[in-house]
């Protein structure tokens, strides 16, 4: 491609609203322009690089048996009211004039075909897959591409008779995976995961490292045991009992409402104070007890409601509902309210809670005896330092970038869509399903966020638009401009996929810098002052290191780099 009549609109300026490296990257190279919060256009490097990263995942997929489908995104809304998923929370957009949603996933319209199609246990195992433009209702779209309203996603579905062949469809995704990051030059790591809105059984996501990922993950470097925080777990030991069961006692803690000033107050360890978390849960009060200061982790909670919307209630509404503040609720003598409470509470007793009465707490509450506790779940949010739920030693926290999911999603779909097959003895089975997903601009952006200078990105072979950016220096000399053309016809006839800076009027500085902007691994350079020797130059855009190589030993030199 000639850089004269290619459209690479690059910048200069880093663009003010992008704040991430493959974001402003993106932008400045040329690769993608925004279109309104979330939606991105792909221009004709973007496409490049997304088509390379799908090529890979197509040929991972592939060879694991899937079989590539494609899927409609204008699903009917009914679809998705029969899966149960149609008011799962920030997930479906929808055309409300056509009864229809955008599908956000294909666990559904892969049901829909399975039911029709698969009869007997002949049919099975199938895996079918598709790359395709997925779109999420994301409440808030941003790091550029990597987290759109609309995006590429590879999703592949398996279909087996039982649970041991679901594992086997499982790891080999898995391994898929592996191969596809591995492919692509991304380093990644594997945690344990929540299933979130697709439900199942379980679930490892791939992650990248990176401070500007919105997930948080639970590392051990002793044993590797690897977690999201939505699941993580550690060794936090429950707090003890009280020897003496006290009756309850109204105590005056005038403008105290936080565990802190609780704490200070008082004078007693936070963990003898149950804190209250007031939620609406599907419209219905429900009150959260967590011991001390542990953090409710938004996930488990979903995961312990068995799903649903649950919410903060707000604090005219609670003032209400129980007279008192924040600060002041407890779970004594609370009514209208189901009542959970976090797995460290269990069995405990000699308790301080809020009484549901301004400036006043409980004491001595013992929860078996005093409160209606509806379930004790793991609901609280681990922290750095604590002890490896396998091995005892500290945990490390670091944020990371989801790059895929795989799920099991066992009969969910199945029950829902009725998805059946009939055995050898004639007997109706449900399907047992997995799913699999893995972002496209997830793979480009999080490959660029690995690999970029203050320059610009670096691409390798896998990924790169293109294997090289051959630049002449200078075209108003008729000796560049007659050795840069042969280059590059030579190039075009090895099937080198070559991006050519042909730009008349264009400073050498410009052009380096927009070749090191774009990122091609390997940069041939052809210019007056190699010339007179004979020669042109080749520089490559990781290391930066150049060599210097005759005119005719150029191709060889240069087949030998690309076959590294
Ligand atoms: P996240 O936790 O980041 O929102 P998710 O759990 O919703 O991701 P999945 O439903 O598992 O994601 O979707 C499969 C893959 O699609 C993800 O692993 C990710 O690579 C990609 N993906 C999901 N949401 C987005 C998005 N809003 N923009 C770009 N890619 C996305
Ligand atoms: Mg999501």
């Amino acid at each position: 491609m000639r850089l004269s009549k290619a459209f690479i609109p690059t910048l200069k300026e880093v663009p003010s609203d992008a704040n991430i490296p493959s974001h402003q990257l993106m932008l400045r190279g040329g690769y993608m322009r925004q279109l309104t919060a979330g939606v991105y256009s792909y221009l004709p490097l973007g496409v490049r690089a997304l088509t390379k990263a799908m090529n890979v995942v197509r040929e991972e997929m592939n060879a694991v048996g899937g079989q590539e489908l494609l899927l409609p995104a204008l699903n009917p809304e009914s679809l998705w009211i029969q899966s149960g998923r149609r008011n799962v929370p920030n997930f479906i957009l929808s055309i409300k004039e056509r009864d229809l949603v955008l599908a956000p996933t294909h666990e559904e319209v892969i049901g829909y075909i399975a039911s029709m199609h698969i009869q007997s246990y002949k049919d099975l195992p199938q895996t079918w897959y598709q790359i395709h433009t997925t779109f999420r209702n994301e409440p808030r779209p941003r790091s550029g591409v990597l987290r759109g309203r609309q995006f590429i996603m590879k999703d592949a579905y398996s279909l087996d008779r039982s649970w041991e062949d679901l594992d086997k469809s499982y790891d080999a995704q898995a391994e898929a995976y592996k191969k596809i990051f591995n492919r692509c030059g991304i380093k990644f790591f594997i945690v344990g995961a929540s299933s979130g809105a697709m439900g199942g059984t379980g679930s490892q996501e791939f992650m990248i490292e990176s401070e500007f990922g919105e997930d948080t993950t639970a590392l051990c470097a002793s044993c590797g045991y690897a977690a999201n925080l939505e699941v993580a777990t550690s060794l936090m030991p429950k707090a003890a009992r009280v020897e003496k069961n006290e009756p309850l006692k109204e105590i005056h803690t005038p403008n105290v409402k936080t565990i802190d000033q609780l704490v200070e107050f008082l004078n007693i360890d936070q963990s003898r104070f149950a804190k209250s978390l007031v939620y609406r849960h599907n419209g219905k009060p429900l009150l959260i007890l967590m011991l001390g200061n542990d953090q409710l982790n938004e996930s488990k909670l979903t995961a312990a409601l068995g799903g649903g919307n649950a919410s903060p209630m707000d604090a005219e509404e609670l003032l209400s509902l129980t007279g008192a503040d924040g600060g002041s609720i407890g779970p004594v003598q609370l009514t209208g309210f189901r009542i959970i409470a976090d797995k460290r509470l269990e069995g405990l007793n000699g308790l301080i809670s809020g009484a549901n009465k301004n400036d006043y707490h409980i004491a001595n509450i013992d929860l078996a005896r005093d409160v209606n506790v509806d379930g004790y779940y793991d609901l609280r949010s681990i922290e750095a330092g604590e002890p490896c739920p396998k091995c005892s030693k500290p945990l490390k926290i670091s944020n990371a970038i989801e790059l895929g999911h795989i799920f099991k999603l066992g009969t969910k779909y199945s029950d829902t869509l009725n998805i059946t097959y009939l055995d050898e003895s004639g007997k109706s089975n449900p399907v047992i399903m997995g799913s699999y997903g893995i972002g496209m601009e997830r793979i480009v952006a999080c490959y660029i966020e690995q690999n970029h200078d203050k320059d610009g990105i670096i691409w390798n072979k896998v990924l790169a638009p293109y294997a090289i950016h051959l630049i002449a220096v200078n075209m108003s000399s008729k000796e560049v401009a007659a050795a840069s053309e042969k280059m590059y016809g030579q190039l075009g006839e090895m099937g080198v996929e070559v991006l050519y800076d042909d730009r008349a009027n264009i400073t050498p500085g410009f052009k380096f810098k927009d070749a090191d902007l774009l990122g091609m691994p390997i940069q041939v350079i052809v210019g007056d002052k190699g010339l007179k020797n004979g020669q042109l130059e080749i520089k490559r855009r990781k290391t930066g290191e150049r060599i210097l190589v005759k005119l005719e030993d150029a191709l060889t030199e240069i087949k030998k780099i690309l076959s590294e």
